[in-house]
């Protein structure tokens, strides 16, 4: 699954078109890189990504590990990476976030729900998460996630068909009609051990939790340890059936 070294770099400053791209032209292009890029390395499917969408693309990332934003910051140095700040994330996830800005050649988007999570809690009541973790979710990630992406066409995820049953049909690009953008997931085909091995190759920051059991990590409040051989997304909102955040459904 790990490839080519010498890559041509993209320039994400060249204009990819005259003009902002219709629905149509991007579902079009969705359809097109499907079919192009469906077996192809995850090197070259960010290449695809960065130079068809330009500076109207981004990486998503969750600092639980830093590989998709490692593996396009070699490919198009600079380009944005969108991290959702939700005000309740592990003091250890903020630092990949924050080993990712110094040390990586991108450039690290922090985005911020509209209220603080003082201001949820006199709105809404306090641990709001821990009553309706879906509109906690909609408040702190899913509005922001939103709003992030009204300044791109395309986004990339780390999503891989391996990590969870809800993940299995993961594609490489797909038009999301809700969005109206092309969703890029060019890890979807690795296994943990693909991920391993990128890791210990290229030196990538891997969130601390992960050596101190929790096999998935969120924000603080909905994620807990996970035992030997349970599936690592079980340590995410355990007391409720929620099992996605929301960001890709
Ligand atoms: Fe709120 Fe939990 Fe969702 Fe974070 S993961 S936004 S704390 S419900």
């Amino acid at each position: 699954m790990i490839v080519a070294q010498d890559l041509g770099l993209v320039s994400l400053s060249a204009p990819v078109a005259a003009g902002r791209r219709t629905a149509a032209e991007l579902q079009s292009l969705a359809l097109e890189g499907a079919s192009l890029l469906a077996d192809a390395p995850a090197e070259e499917i960010a290449r695809w990504a960065a130079s068809t969408f330009g500076s109207r693309f981004c990486v998503t990332s969750s600092m639980a590990d830093a590989v998709v934003a490692h593996l396009f910051s070699r490919v198009a140095p600079g380009v944005d990476v969108v991290f959702l700040d939700t005000g309740l994330h592990f003091p250890e996830t903020l630092k990949v976030r924050d080993i990712v800005a110094t040390t990586m050649n991108v450039n690290v988007r922090s985005i911020r729900p509209r209220m603080t999570v003082g201001q949820q809690d006199g709105e809404f009541g306090p641990r709001l998460f821990a009553r309706s973790p879906d509109e906690c979710c909609f408040l702190r990630k899913v509005e922001p996630l939103e709003r992030a992406l009204s300044d791109y066409d395309s986004w990339a995820t780390g999503l891989r068909r391996d990590e969870s049953p809800t993940r299995a049909n993961t594609p490489v690009v797909a038009f999301d009609a809700k969005k109206g953008k092309v969703k890029v997931n060019p890890i979807a085909a690795w296994t943990q051990s693909d991920v391993d091995s990128y890791i210990a190759r290229w030196n990538v920051p891997v969130n601390e939790l992960f050596k101190k059991g929790y096999g998935s990590i969120g924000c603080w409040p909905c994620t807990r340890r996970t035992k030997a051989g349970e599936d690592p997304r079980a340590g995410r909102w355990a007391m409720f059936e929620k099992t996605e955040c929301g960001l890709h459904v």
